[in-house]
């Protein structure tokens, strides 16, 4: 525990700031305010990358690396933002302090966590810096918001609506950055682009603007609380429910686009697209719903298409036998029409869960096939915990940035504890569901369904209710090696019985973005790119939210958080590659 004797803790966050800056230059000095097992996080402010360094040595060696370059200066504590404060942060205690810098092109900002070596020396047990912004090119909000005289003092011009429809026609530009897919991935990152000033072009192929959302299953809401899911900007209104109906998620995506000024083609794919290395813009081919083509010249494609792009259908031996309807989970659409029925689910975990409670809840009988072992989490509370920090009423940005701060491996050490916790809460059930034969497994090391999102998008159900009924046996549930093959009126188990069904759901899942490139742009792209999502040797998210090898060629994807929090980023580092701050390129590890 870190003692202050009668210093207040933003003096004692403050001292050891002045001494970090005091030492940028001088390895010896430097080192001794780390602790040996420090962490230290950089997201563009020092580096230009999304960068996490382990051990005070090679932070060190990190920082003097980058600090001739980047210039930090000014380090002190943020007055107008979230006071040090003592926490609890991956079940250890720290002194945790917000605080603010400039370097020679931006604006930072950060986190460090304090803590007492044996000697009793206030020593980082993490650093955090983050680049909140360019010089000279600050966002127009606020009190630098545009004061609107373009179009309002000038009475024979044209107004604001014109200006607007003339923008997003581009019947005589192309835009600088097309974004593909405009869910929450592609309206996050528009709408700090487009507040960056940057000419910006959204496609989705659906013909509603919100249908990503709309078009999902009838029961729908998200999953997690309101609070959690602001985009950026505009904050949800504060009487809107704690879980926000699919519908009204969908219907807010239309006045947001509306709101932000957003730039929005529905019923638009990209079929198509090539790099032209010469002239650093890409090609692009662009079908709309009459089926007419239109060609760009972007320098930026964004790929927000979600994981979702492309359904997984898998080769399940003997189900060609099969004579009912077979559907994947994504053109499931809802129950009203198997009422009476018998289907049969394949796969466990979200989708196909609330598939079977559909079902089951519109009078058919409904059965889960569960092909592997999954993770079950009570929606309440226990999958909350994690977004505990949200609930602590600090301003989102603070939260986001705290989020944002923590090193891989204390984000895996929270989580792991995080799934103890929820496991006690959850047990009645579990308990319940082992004694159906539902097999559980709780992810790698424990770390639970945040881990298994970020690694491998799926794995796990959040519980809303029909966990609940395949412990009362209302839903169904068997083994699928427990099956011997599929006959024409359902599946026939090694026991001899037969299990009858009208319909087969495969919830099997997506490809991931990987394959869409490959399918879009081509091999050499998909290569050059390499996987997507799930981590790398660099503890960051593999090609999301930075740099790839393809210039020009950027992704974005996850929860409204992650899309709220890192669009900010990535918007400034396209804004820096436009304004030839950086390269398009990420360098070579
Ligand atoms: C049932 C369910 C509940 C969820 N609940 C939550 C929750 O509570 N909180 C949370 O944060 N997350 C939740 N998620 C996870 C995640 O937030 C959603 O999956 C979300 O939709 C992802 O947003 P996105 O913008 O990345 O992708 P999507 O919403 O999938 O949007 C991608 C868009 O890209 C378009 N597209 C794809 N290819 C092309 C192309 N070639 N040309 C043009 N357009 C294209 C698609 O039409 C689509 O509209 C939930 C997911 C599911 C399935």
């Amino acid at each position: 525990m870190l003692a202050t004797a009668d210093k207040s803790l933003a003096a004692v966050a403050d001292e050891w700031l002045a001494r970090f800056e005091r030492a940028l230059a001088d390895p010896a000095k430097l080192r001794d305010l780390f602790r040996a097992d420090s962490h230290f996080r950089d997201v563009l402010a020092l580096t230009w990358q999304l960068r996490t360094v382990d051990g005070a040595d090679a932070i060190v060696a990190e920082i003097v690396a980058q600090a001739p370059r980047a210039r930090p200066a000014g380090f002190r504590t943020d007055p107008a933002r979230t006071p040090p404060r003592r926490v609890t942060r991956a079940g250890a205690e720290a002194v945790e302090a917000i605080f603010r810098f400039e370097t020679a092109e931006g604006y930072g900002c950060g986190v460090v966590r304090l803590t007492a070596d044996a000697s009793g020396a206030t020593k980082a047990w993490t650093l955090h810096t983050a680049l909140d912004g360019l010089k000279g090119h600050e966002e127009r909000i606020g009190r630098a918001r545009p004061t609107g005289s373009s179009y309002s003092r000038d009475f024979r011009g044209p107004n604001w609506l014109d200006l607007r429809k003339a923008a997003a026609a581009y019947a005589d530009r192309d835009p600088a950055v097309l974004v593909v897919g405009g869910g929450q991935a592609g309206l996050s990152i528009a709408a700090r682009l487009t507040q960056l000033d940057i000419d910006t072009l959204i496609v989705d192929r659906w013909p509603r603007i919100g249908d990503n959302w709309r078009k999902r299953y009838h029961a729908l809401t998200l999953h997690n609380q309101v609070h959690v899911n602001h985009l950026p900007y505009m904050h949800f209104p504060p009487s809107w429910p704690a879980y926000i109906p699919k519908d009204k998620i969908a219907a807010w995506f239309e006045a947001y686009v509306e709101s932000m000024e957003l730039n929005y083609w529905t019923g638009t794919e990209l079929l198509s697209g090539r790099y032209d290395d010469a002239a650093q813009r890409w090609t692009v081919t662009l079908q709309r719903l009459d089926g007419s083509e239109r060609t760009m010249h972007p320098r930026h494609v964004v790929m927000a298409t979600g994981a979702s792009a492309i359904p997984i259908r898998p080769e399940i031996p003997t189900l060609e036998n099969f004579r009912g309807t077979v559907l994947h989970s994504s053109q499931y659409e809802d129950g009203e029409a198997w009422q009476g029925k018998k289907a049969l689910i394949i796969g466990s975990g979200n989708s196909g869960h609330d598939i079977a409670q559909d079902l089951a809840s519109s009078g058919a009988e409904a059965t889960i096939v569960q092909r592997s072992s999954t993770m079950v989490v009570n929606v309440e509370p226990s999958a909350q915990l994690p977004y505990a920090l949200y609930d602590e009423g600090l301003p989102l940005e603070d939260c986001d940035l705290i989020t944002t701060s923590m090193p891989l491996s204390l984000v895996r050490k929270s989580h792991i504890l995080l799934t103890e916790q929820a496991r006690k809460l959850d047990q009645k059930l579990l308990d319940g569901l082992e004694r159906r034969g539902f097999r559980l497994n709780f992810g790698e090391d424990g770390a639970g369904w945040q881990f298994k999102y970020l690694t491998r998008g799926g794995g796990y159900y959040f519980n809303v209710g029909c966990s609940d009924l395949i412990v009362e046996g209302k839903v169904g549930l068997i083994q699928y090696s427990d099956i011997a093959g599929f006959i024409a009126d359902g599946a026939r188990m090694k026991s001899g019985e037969t299990l009858s069904a009208d319909l087969i759901v495969l919830a099997t899942g997506y490809q991931g973005q990987d394959a869409l490139v490959g399918k879009l742009f081509g091999e050499d792209v998909a290569a050059r790119v390499g996987p997507i999502w799930g981590f790398g040797e660099d503890q960051e998210l593999r090609a999301m939210f930075a740099r790839t090898r393809q210039p020009g060629l950027w992704f974005i994807a996850g929860s409204f958080a992650q899309c709220r929090i890192y669009s900010k980023y990535l918007g400034l580092q396209i804004k820096a590659c436009e304004l030839g701050l950086l390269s398009p390129v990420r360098p070579a590890a």
